[in-house]
């Protein structure tokens, strides 16, 4: 089979990667890609969708895989399946879970699935008004699609009011025009990724994000620096309880509404002490979630989502690693703000089973040398029989790569031995 992977990200290198390991896939592209996936690479941008479509047909394409969340919200799904195009991923209208918080809200309150309590304004005054009624802390949140920034938890009235304004009017305007005013929830946070076909779901394996750039959870948010898999917490019947209350019950008030999801439900919970709340839902595979999850995965990645396409995923089963999986992300130096590229890249010339290092914001000069060309530039993931061993192997594969001033966190996982 030949199969198109749209994206530039550690998530699709690492998609690349397990589907490599597939005996049906015969040919990989990767559009528009990055240093990590350069033999692959079609000079397509993510968001190209009429140049994408050409390309499919064009060189018969028999599964397209959509990484990044704007693609799914602009159609890209619904544009391939016109032309009789096999596509991985969500129509536009059932992307609305990630691509409008209003949305997603809409339909965790149809399908009962407990989530933080939560208001919807277009008015600034009515917002204001309102926070001033149920206090601080609370949560502010931009309707459409931020990059992760759309989010600001305010500790006290000034900051609540004022990030109103920031929303509503400021810079965050074009995502913000709806405001979602939700309650402060207290707990730890897990991400459980789902492949469905719209009606059945299998769930893959939950994993901790570490999104803050400094150790401790401290200074500003970033896409992600790093994710580690299984967090201690969980268990069965944890994924269970999540499976029955959050997935099946939202899959099925989509289906419903004729907006059936099919693709990646990526699920943003926090064990709150009453019990799993939805955060936040995401569309698609997230980033470096990605990373360890295909690090863990045993079965044949090709077969899950060609099912998913198919809609036969209740004869799929999954199998995982029993180890635990930790991704390191080396960002450029000054990530998440302005930052430098263009800084020559040493790699290890071989790693081990155990170990990956996908690329993301990378690439290739002329002259063949590997320079960084983006803010999160590789994902270190290194996979052992327990959490300590498989921080110990990232951290060391770390070490081995040359890239002067990198920026990373060194306690990824040290949430996972303490809570
Ligand atoms: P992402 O980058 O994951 O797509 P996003 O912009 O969609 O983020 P959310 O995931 O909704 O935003 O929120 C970002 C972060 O803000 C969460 O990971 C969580 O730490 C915090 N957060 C969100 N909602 C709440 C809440 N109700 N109570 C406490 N913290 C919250």
């Amino acid at each position: 089979k030949k199969v198109l992977i749209v994206g530039s990200g550690g998530r699709e290198h690492a998609l690349a990667w397990k589907l490599t390991q597939s005996p049906d896939v015969e040919q990989i592209y990767v559009a528009p890609g990055n240093a990590g996936t350069l033999g692959w690479n079609v000079n397509i941008m993510a968001n190209d969708i009429s140049s994408l479509l050409a390309f499919a047909e064009e060189k018969a394409i028999d599964l397209t895989v959509v990484g990044p969340e704007e693609p799914l919200t602009l159609g890209i799904v619904d544009a391939f399946q016109a032309k009789g195009l096999r596509i991985f991923g969500p129509s536009r209208a059932a992307a609305r879970l990630e691509g409008s918080k209003s949305f997603a809200k809409e339909i965790m309150h149809a399908a009962n699935v407990p989530t933080a309590r939560w208001e919807v304004f277009q008015d600034s005054q009515r917002a204001k008004l309102y926070i001033q009624q149920i206090g601080v802390p609370c949560v502010l949140k931009a309707d459409g699609l931020a990059a992760g920034k759309g989010v600001i938890i305010a500790e006290d009235l000034e900051t609540a009011l004022q990030a109103v304004d920031e929303i509503m009017e400021g810079a965050l305007k074009s995502s913000g025009k709806t405001l979602v005013v939700e309650e402060f929830l207290t707990g730890p946070e897990v991400s459980l990724l789902c492949f469905t076909d719209g009606e059945n779901a299998v769930p893959m394996v939950p994993v901790q994000d570490h999104k803050r750039a400094l150790d401790g959870d401290q200074g500003l948010n970033t896409g992600g620096m790093g994710t580690y898999t299984p967090p201690p917490f969980w268990t069965p019947e944890l994924e269970q309880q999540v499976m029955q209350e959050v997935v099946q019950p939202t899959l099925k008030v989509m289906q419903e509404r004729g907006e059936t999801f099919q693709g990646v439900l990526f699920v943003g919970l926090m064990l709150t002490p009453e019990g799993p709340k939805v955060l936040e839902f995401n569309a698609r595979f997230g980033d470096p979630e990605t990373q360890v999850v295909m690090l863990r995965m045993e079965s044949d990645l090709l077969s899950v989502l060609w099912a998913c396409t198919e809609g036969t995923l209740q004869d799929v089963q999954l199998k995982w690693s029993e180890d635990t999986a930790v991704c390191v992300v080396l960002a450029s130096p000054g990530y998440p703000q302005a930052y430098t590229k263009g800084i020559s890249i040493h790699l290890p010339s071989q790693v081990q089973d155990n170990y990956a290092i996908f690329h993301a914001g990378t690439a290739a000069t002329n002259g063949g040398q590997l320079v960084n060309s983006g803010g999160r530039v590789l994902g270190v993931s290194a996979k052992a029989p327990n959490l300590v061993k498989a921080r110990e192997a990232a951290y060391q594969l770390v070490e081995s790569i040359d890239f002067p001033q990198a920026h990373y966190r060194y306690d990824i996982g040290i949430k996972g031995l303490t809570n």
